[in-house]
């Protein structure tokens, strides 16, 4: 069941992140608390999301709510879209909460499947759906939706991964059309390999990935923000993610997806 613990509100700007307590999520709440945002945080781990939030409010002063909520349970996603949707001073959502699967998917379990596909597009749709209204009335806001270079390609071995964030790309660059004018800037995060516990909850073996292609999530994250404050759609954090980015985008699908599974799964 969703928990939410009470929060002393400060007055500031709010923020909302999902995937708080690890990798890039943790990097963004600990950026945001730096730039004095009121936070509510959210992941399924109660005890990692408190300790999280204990630290922000004695460390930045500002108000720092954990809410604790498994975004693939219908019930609890919908307690998380109600303190969206009743949020009167949400300045940003941040839908990074995501995983991915790795293998041929014709032996993969599917429910797990299907709670990727329910956490990366489903929840994202949902609580997206559930700020914007009041971002639109108020004319301002930002939802920055984490997606993967592994938008930019179909990917073996990783392929509802690359699918769910294919429609990532696709879902924010459409809402980016619909928003002009309305003062909600949408964005699409596209990083590359981080170091955070993602790889090793997907169970990608990176040992053949070059150190040089790794990014830290606090970066990502400072490309990110930079990003946002120039108006970018799409956010593709580090030149060589950068470079990697433009080649897949010049050369033959069938070449490109062929390489991208390798990557996968050498
Ligand atoms: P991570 O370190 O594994 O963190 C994932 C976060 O999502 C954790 O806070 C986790 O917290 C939360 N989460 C997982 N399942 C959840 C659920 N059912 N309900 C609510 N929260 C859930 O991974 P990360 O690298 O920071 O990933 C963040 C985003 O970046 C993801 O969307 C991922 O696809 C994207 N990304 C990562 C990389 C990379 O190389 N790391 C590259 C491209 C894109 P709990 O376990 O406490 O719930």
């Amino acid at each position: 069941m969703a928990k939410r613990a009470v929060a002393r509100p400060s007055g500031a700007r709010r923020a909302l992140v999902t995937g708080a307590s690890a990798g890039i999520g943790l990097a963004f709440a600990e950026r945001l608390a730096r730039e004095h945002y009121d936070l509510i945080l959210v992941a399924r781990n109660a005890e990692r999301l408190a300790a999280l939030a204990q630290g922000l409010r004695q460390r930045h002063g500002i108000a720092a709510e954990p809410l604790s909520a498994d975004l693939t349970d219908s019930s609890e996603l919908r307690v998380v879209e109600q303190v969206i949707a009743g949020d009167q001073q949400l300045e940003l959502l941040v839908n990074n909460a995501g995983f991915g699967t790795v293998g041929p998917f014709v032996r993969l379990d599917p429910d797990r499947e299907e709670a990727e596909v329910k956490l990366n597009v489903l929840a994202l749709t949902r609580l997206t759906r559930a700020a914007l209204p009041g971002m639109v009335a108020r004319h301002r806001g930002a939802i920055i939706n984490v997606s993967s270079l592994a938008a930019l390609q179909p990917t073996p071995f990783n392929a509802t991964y690359a699918a769910t964030k294919a429609f990532v790309n696709s879902f924010t660059e459409a809402l980016h059309e619909e928003l002009r004018g309305t003062g909600v800037q949408v964005q699409a995060l596209c990083p590359g390999f981080t170091r955070t516990e993602f790889q090793e909850r997907a169970g990608i073996d990176t040992s053949h990935v070059p150190s040089f292609v790794w990014m830290t999530p606090d970066a990502v994250v400072a490309a990110s923000l930079a990003a946002l404050q120039r108006g970018s759609l799409i956010c593709i954090p580090g030149l060589g993610n950068q470079v990697l980015a433009a080649a897949a985008n010049a050369a033959p699908r069938s070449l490109v997806r062929r390489l991208a599974g390798m990557i996968i799964k050498p």
